[in-house]
């Protein structure tokens, strides 16, 4: 017996619609890449509307199908959220390409995506002219600024965002099709082997977004200000531009501008409540406020903070709740799970516990949310308990998991139930909050036993001369592999290798303790801001531990 409810299909151009009629005047502001002088550009969610709508128009005019790609390599502005639900709507599929890849990488995923068209920031002319004559679908080139401020480039099929899309017609009837229809594609970054696509619908998107709306996940109302700083090619900006459109929050783009004194400035002035961002960016206006003590953080006034990408130092959480009195919500996910996986938020339970059995509850990567099953299995696919201790392979299954990769690319990743392999090692304890270890590829054997590379980095950026830390194994003739940590000191702080080893002794078990210290000036990060171990692992291959 089939229920008698409306089969009305989830689809992303019902969110600009609702956002448009219930929010119009709620601003969107964004730092333009184009702006020299810091200015910023007002419009609000109904001015989003017409700018999608006349994306929808423009897209028919250059000859988009539906269900063909169009990429973008753009930083976050209010043009790339008119795109997220302009492209979609039409039925056509916005295919984000992160522009800190290699060149090459680049050329690989537009033509594996088959993008038609491309838009991009000015800032990147460069870039999409060398890379024009490689890529062989593209057809038309969109360089997202106003008339004045375009590029001297000499491209075929180069138009100017002004005026593709400035004389369109500012009402467009979106289609109706099967919520199954794919929305969005985001490539991984492929650390290894070739990057793989991530094809998200509409209606894993909508289901997600949901999801993040929840007081228990990031909660968000039309009441929050929420600075995007989580880069909008990183899996869909974790989704967050979708949820803004269904609370008709106000939102703050900071564009190309991620450095500490930009994102402070751009917090303060705009009276942001809640932003997103991986640990790096968070690092980085740490830094700025270091070298500025004459700033109080808590006239930011920022009450929420959601972190993930990588795991929450304890420092930055302490940071965060007593410098800026704010609310640090950890989030594990990837870009196969759209992202969002596990959030850590507190439960009735732990009310009145001490200060320190909090943090530690809030240090683990978070409980799982309604849709998301988890799985732990050992090297032999035995599935291990929820008992906090025991480690396994993590697996997940739900209804905005990936099921398989753009053209099949890397053949089924599911197990015979349907979870999806993530490649990470985690425990999950009796109350459901999962703890994670380490990715398998990052785990550091010694002896045969697993030395958890974040629990170390953790404590040793609690170490107030550590600025960033990193953790790799080196080849060791006894043990397999012995740990290397590679530390770079906070400006203007003393550190030694003697003072880090001392701080970590009491705070993680002895065998885990570092062979050996290298201060370095800066660390390899990937292009979503993340340690690149690949490259560490290779530079310090060679290096003889003492
Ligand atoms: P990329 O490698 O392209 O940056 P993702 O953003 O999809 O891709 O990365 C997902 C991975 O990031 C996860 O598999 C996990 O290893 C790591 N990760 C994500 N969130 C956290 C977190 N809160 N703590 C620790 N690691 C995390």
């Amino acid at each position: 017996l089939l229920g008698l409810m409306q089969d009305r299909p989830l689809l992303i151009s019902s969110l600009i619609e609702h956002a448009a009629r219930f929010h119009p005047q709620v601003e969107i502001v964004s730092r333009l890449p184009e702006s020299k002088d810091g200015a910023l550009h007002r419009t609000n969610w109904a001015g989003v509307r017409r700018e999608a709508c006349k994306v929808a128009h423009a897209l028919q005019q250059l000859g988009v199908a539906p269900g063909e790609r169009v990429g973008t390599l753009a930083w976050n502005s209010y043009r790339h959220l008119a795109l997220y639900f302009g492209v979609s709507g039409t039925g056509a599929v916005l295919h984000t390409v992160n522009p800190r890849l290699f060149p090459d990488q680049i050329d690989y995923i537009v033509n594996h995506a088959e993008d038609q068209v491309i838009f991009f920031d000015s800032s990147f002319a460069p870039l999409v002219a060398q890379l024009a004559p490689r890529l062989k679908t593209v057809k038309a080139f969109v360089c997202m600024c106003a008339r004045e401020a375009m590029p001297a480039i000499d491209l075929p099929h180069l138009h100017c965002w002004e005026d593709l899309i400035g004389g369109q017609s500012e009402h467009f009837s979106w289609p109706e099709f099967d919520e199954r229809t794919a929305s969005s594609l985001c490539y991984t970054s492929g650390t290894t082997g070739n990057p793989k696509g991530v094809l998200y619908s509409h209606r894993s998107t909508l289901l997600h977004t949901l999801m993040e709306l929840a007081p228990d996940t990031f909660g968000l109302s039309s009441r929050e200000t929420v600075m995007l700083i989580v880069p909008m090619f990183h899996a869909n900006a974790w989704g967050t531009p979708y949820a803004a459109a269904m609370v008709g929050c106000r939102l703050v783009l900071p564009g190309p501008h991620l450095d500490g004194q930009s994102v402070y400035t751009l917090m303060r002035d705009e009276k942001v409540t809640f932003s997103q961002g991986v640990p790096t960016v968070w690092l980085m206006l740490f830094q700025y406020l270091d070298a500025h003590p004459e700033i109080d953080p808590r006239e930011m006034g920022i009450r929420r903070i959601g972190i993930g990408g990588a795991a929450v130092p304890r420092a930055m959480l302490e940071r965060f709740e007593t410098q800026f009195g704010a609310e640090v919500t950890q989030g594990w996910g990837m870009t196969e799970t759209s992202p969002i996986g596990v959030i850590s938020k507190l439960l009735p339970r732990h009310d009145g516990l001490p200060e320190e059995a909090l943090t530690r509850v809030k240090l683990k990567q978070g409980r799982g949310v309604w849709g998301v099953d988890l799985k732990l299995v050992d090297d032999d696919g035995q599935v291990q308990p929820w008992d906090g201790e025991a480690r396994g392979h993590l697996r997940v299954r739900g209804p905005w998991i990936a099921s398989g990769y753009f053209k099949g690319e890397g053949g089924s990743p599911l197990d015979e139930e349907g979870y999806f392999s993530t490649g990470d090692v985690a425990n999950i304890d009796p109350d459901g909050y999962l703890q994670l270890v380490d990715r398998a590829k990052d785990v550091i054997k010694s002896g045969g036993e697993w030395i958890s590379s974040i629990d170390v980095e953790n404590a040793a950026m609690g170490h107030p001369g550590v600025a960033e830390a990193a953790i790799i194994g080196v080849a060791h003739p006894k043990w397999q592999e012995r740990p290397l940590l590679i530390v770079v000191p906070r400006e203007g702080q003393a550190v030694d290798k003697a003072s880090v080893l001392q701080f970590l002794a009491t705070r993680i078990a002895k065998w885990w303790l570092p062979d050996d210290v290298v201060f370095v000036k800066e660390l390899p990060h990937t292009a979503t801001g993340k340690l690149l171990k690949t490259r560490l692992r290779e530079q310090y291959k060679d290096y003889r531990l003492p």
